[in-house]
């Protein structure tokens, strides 16, 4: 079955590692139809739009895409196209595993993560007061009235909803992932003994759905407990399911623990429709230049693949860029010991690499 799927190459260091991408999945024989739209600065320009309709239109007639990542200029008023689309689809999952590969650099072995993160609630849902604005001042006013809690007159403030219906979807996706993933355990994170009204719900929530799930463990962690546990004994943890602020830090967190954000992955997953995308950003310094490393947007790769069931094609890609980083012959620069050996390949001989080792296992 020929798959039709949304291609948005980004900007910056994007359309290098989409090419390196698209080369690598093409090798492992899936057949794939690119629709390939951009968003984004270099957009703007000719479009007038961060965010053109063509974009939003294939990514609801595909459902199914992967991006490069897209810089969000600061101070200029746009705003972030990431944002706006996981808004826009209501893709309120995000998915980031961390799995350590042979032949990074890291301070820790063998870590094999999956961090779910709520997308679309908590302090991340932009409910701001600006300092000094008189709306600011009603409701500085209103919460005296009802709380009798006197916030400073010159504060600035964010709101934190968390609500039933979006723990419960999220906390039943991990739960549903781990038992589609062969996982184990799943933790509930949070800081209930604090914030019982928002987090103490999440808390709730998860207990209830984790009680409908016999087959796999449930736990949950204070997050500050969650972060020291994740750098003495990760090893006891498998899918971590957290509210999105806590999830927005300990996926970075968890991306350390693997060797950065060059290795870490990630797809936006909401109702039947799914974009992944590699974590970091744009790196614009390195625009052009063929030198990064393409292996965040090659494994966002093997989570579209396996969600579009091509699991042997998505396996073929793993092992690939698994045993060429293992290796360590054909990496790009940040992968080396050194990063100024010059033995360091670009991005387009990285993938080269991968093809070759993808065409000889298939043989
Ligand atoms: P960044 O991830 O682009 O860069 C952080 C550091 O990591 C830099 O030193 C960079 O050179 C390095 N780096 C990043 N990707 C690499 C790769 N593949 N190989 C080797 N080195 C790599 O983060 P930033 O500098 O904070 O952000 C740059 C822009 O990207 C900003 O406009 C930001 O808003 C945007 N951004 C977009 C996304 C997205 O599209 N999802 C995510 C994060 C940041």
């Amino acid at each position: 079955m020929k798959h039709v799927i949304t291609l948005i190459p980004g900007d910056g260091i994007g359309p290098e590692i989409s090419e390196a991408t698209v080369k690598v999945i093409e090798a492992t024989g899936v057949e794939i139809e690119w629709d390939i739209v951009n968003a984004g600065a270099d957009v703007y320009e000719k479009e007038g739009t961060v965010l053109p309709q063509k974009v939003i239109d294939s990514l609801k007639k595909n459902k199914i895409g992967i991006k490069g990542p897209i810089t969000t200029p600061v101070g200029t008023g746009f705003r972030s196209v990431n944002v706006s689309m996981r808004k826009l689809f209501d893709m309120y999952a995000c998915v980031r595993p961390c799995k350590s590969f042979s032949g990074v650099k890291s301070k820790f072995k063998d870590i094999d993560l999956v961090v779910i993160r709520e997308n679309t609630e908590d302090l991340y849902a932009g409910i701001e007061f600006e300092k000094g604005k008189g709306e600011t001042a009603e409701l500085i006013d209103f919460i005296k009235s009802k709380k009798e809690i006197e916030i400073r007159k010159d504060s600035g403030i964010s709101i934190k909803p968390i609500s039933v219906t979006g723990s419960e979807r999220i906390v039943r996706f991990a739960f549903e992932y781990a038992r589609n993933h062969d996982r184990s355990k799943v933790t509930g994170v949070h800081k209930a003994n604090i914030m019982k009204y928002s987090d103490g719900l999440f808390l709730e929530v998860f207990k209830k759905v984790a009680s409908e799930y016999d087959d796999i463990q449930s736990e949950d962690r204070i997050v500050d407990n969650m972060c020291m546990q994740l750098v003495q004994k990760p090893e006891l943890y498998d899918v971590l399911v957290l509210p999105n602020l806590y999830g927005d830090i300990v996926s970075d967190l968890a991306a350390g623990l693997v060797g950065g954000l060059g290795v870490a992955p990630g797809g936006n997953i909401g109702k039947g429709i799914a974009l992944f995308e590699p974590t970091h950003g744009s790196a614009p310094k390195y625009k052009g230049l063929n030198k990064v490393n393409p292996t965040a947007m090659m494994l966002s790769a093997v989570l579209m693949l396996k969600y579009i069931g091509e699991a042997k094609a998505a396996d073929l890609l793993e092992s690939a860029i698994a045993e060429n980083i293992s290796e360590g012959r054909y990496v790009t620069y940040d992968l080396k010991p050194d990063r100024d050996d010059p033995s360091a390949v670009g991005t387009s001989q990285f993938a080269d690499a991968i093809v070759d080792k993808i065409n000889k296992a298939k043989g």
